[in-house]
């Protein structure tokens, strides 16, 4: 079986490669190709820790598997990342242990490829300005996936702590493009495409500061009770996701679902756009919003990629098992 350590991931992993496994998968999933099994996730009663499993699998691209970890607050005090990750791929055919690969930067990678993936299949073509709420961790990778897919001439930002923007005004600065901290207002007017990666439990955006025919992709809501965005937005906008089970659960359309502002059978899957059965956006006024919960397939996708180019390369590590 290979090892892919955590410090390889970096030399190996490009945007343009976690978009192409994401969007594969999520076309997989759509087609019924691909499905990722029910999700574990427990407080373990040690070191405040909450621990669980992602696991699915592609019977297109024979990935079958599962990422475990999840969240160790006390990690930062002993100079670790609080979010650990480690991918685990089995061969498909015999169930053996294929491999064991780092899955803490393949987890921000595979999370910014998909409001990637929706950005490129339904935001207009003619996206000038960028809107990023949220300045944390994962701020950075979302702002260095979305540029490649529209020719941004702009970023704009906002961010609870303030005292954090500076990571965005960073990132922009690397990018080659103009940061400018503003207001929600400012923010709605102004941005073709949103990306909301953020903590909150509260809605952060109102439904009256986003204007037509933009994009948001909203990434931060992946647990019962988050949220981004305010609900009647979502009775407004076209609603596509990952995974529709997991949108109406725990994503941001939960709560448009318990207000019964929307219904499930109107959400649908950003696979569809990609494999053609769904229109997407048909005008360029529509408001789309991608629910981006964040699916075990897509850990495996960026696992398997990431695995056969260090077995390529060389450096993946084999070892007897
Ligand atoms: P982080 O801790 O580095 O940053 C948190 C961000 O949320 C900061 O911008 C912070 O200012 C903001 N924030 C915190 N509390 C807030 C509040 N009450 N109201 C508004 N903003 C608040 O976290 P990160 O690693 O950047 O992750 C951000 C979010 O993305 C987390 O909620 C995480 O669970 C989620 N996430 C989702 C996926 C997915 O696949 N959808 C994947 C990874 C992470």
């Amino acid at each position: 079986m290979w090892i892919v350590p955590e410090a390889a991931i970096a030399d190996l992993m490009t945007e343009e490669a976690s978009f192409a496994a994401v969007e594969s998968v999520f076309a997989a999933m759509s087609r019924g190709d691909a499905v990722n099994f029910p999700v574990i996730r427990e407080a373990i009663g040690h070191a405040d820790a909450l621990y669980g499993f992602k696991s699915g699998f592609d019977r297109a691209g024979l990935n079958l598997g599962l990422k475990s970890g999840g969240y160790w607050p006390g990690n930062m005090d002993k100079g670790l990342t609080n979010h650990q990750s480690s991918v685990f791929l089995f061969d498909a055919d015999t169930g053996q242990c294929r491999a064991v690969v780092g899955g803490n930067l393949l987890t921000a990678l595979r999370t910014a490829a998909a409001s990637a993936v929706s950005i490129h299949h339904l935001s207009r073509a003619d996206a000038k300005v960028l809107g990023m709420i949220g300045a944390g961790h994962q701020s950075a990778f979302q702002m260095r996936a979305a540029v490649k897919h529209r020719d941004f001439e702009k970023v704009i930002g906002w961010n609870l702590h303030p005292e954090m923007l500076s990571r965005l005004a960073d990132t922009a600065a690397e990018l080659g493009l103009p940061f400018e901290a503003v207001d929600l207002d400012q923010l709605g007017a102004e941005a073709d495409v949103i990306i909301s990666i953020t903590s909150s439990f509260d809605p952060i955006l109102m439904d009256a500061q986003v204007r037509p025919g933009t994009h948001i992709a909203c990434m931060g809501t992946d647990t019962i009770g988050k949220q981004e965005v305010e609900a009647t937005l979502l009775r407004r906008a076209q609603v596509f996701t990952d995974e529709i089970a997991q949108s109406v659960t725990l994503g941001e359309a939960q709560h448009a679902i318990k207000d019964g502002l929307i219904r499930a059978d109107t959400i649908s899957e950003l696979g569809a756009v990609i494999n053609g059965t769904h229109p997407g956006r048909t005008s360029a006024d529509d408001i789309t919003l991608f629910d981006g919960t964040g699916v075990g397939l897509q850990d495996l996708a960026v696992a398997s990629a990431a695995l056969e180019l260090a077995i390529q390369r060389g450096t993946a590590i084999e070892v007897d098992f």
